[in-house]
């Protein structure tokens, strides 16, 4: 299917315009950026590790009645994806204590949360994405408040499934960034992309960090542990 105009481009991603009118292509940069913008680089083949692994995740959770904006795979750096407005709300998950989490409320790195904690954020670059509750997001009218119960709701689901499938594979799923869409027929599906760019991925056995923390905090072998996370979601 032939690209046509691009419609968005993000920091990681472009978004065109395609022969169906119900459907873009999303294309996956190499391009990586840290701390909102402040710290920018280039992650090799990251653009294509992302499609393949956002493309077994959208499968898993197909598998289990999740509905995704994911139609097809193209091609190595190309997903053809349900056209949807974006909710403007980033839709955090958090199994262990991590970045903004742990520095926040001054909990240890690591440290396994006692029950699994769902945050919401505005998606809004120029403010930083800052940390917002239900009734911000209503007096926001971001979406209803039965919508952010079932965004809240679909987000538990996904990390009980990621969770489990990931553990067969020796992965902890420490935390993720979930966002969702509306379909042109008002259906509430999950959009964007889900990888390394945008969950914690940490080796069960080492802790070894295995997602772009590693480019954040400048840990080397950025672009292997992007392959290691592919490889070992595809081993059956
Ligand atoms: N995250 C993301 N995009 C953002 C902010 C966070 O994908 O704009 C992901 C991040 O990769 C991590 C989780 O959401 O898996 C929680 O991120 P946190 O709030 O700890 O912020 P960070 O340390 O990533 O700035």
């Amino acid at each position: 299917m032939q690209k046509g105009q691009m419609v968005y481009e993000g920091k990681a991603k472009r978004v065109y315009e395609c022969e169906r009118d119900d459907a873009y292509i999303v294309e996956f940069k190499d391009d990586a950026t840290a701390f909102n913008g402040q710290k920018k680089g280039s992650i090799t083949k990251k653009g294509v590790y992302n499609n393949a692994i956002s493309t077994v995740f959208f499968d898993w959770l197909k598998q289990e009645g999740i509905v995704t904006h994911y139609i097809d795979t193209l091609s190595e750096r190309e997903m053809l994806v349900k056209r949807v407005r974006i909710i403007p709300v980033e839709v955090v998950t958090r199994n262990v204590a991590a970045g903004t989490l742990a520095s926040r409320l001054g909990l240890i790195e690591g440290e396994k949360l006692k029950q699994t904690v769902v945050e919401f954020y505005l998606k809004n670059d120029e403010l930083g994405d800052p940390l917002i509750n239900h009734s911000h997001a209503v007096a926001l009218e971001l979406a209803t408040r039965e919508e952010l119960d079932h965004l809240e709701r679909t987000a538990l689901m996904i990390n009980d499934i990621l969770y489990e499938r990931l553990h067969t594979k020796g992965v902890l799923l420490v935390d993720f960034k979930l966002e969702f869409g509306v379909t042109a027929e008002g259906e509430i599906v999950l959009a964007d992309e889900i990888s390394p760019d945008t969950c914690r991925f940490w080796d069960e056995q080492t802790n070894e960090k295995l997602d772009k923390d590693r480019f954040r905090r400048d840990l080397g072998r950025v672009e292997e542990a992007y392959q290691e996370i592919l490889h070992r979601i595809q081993n059956k």
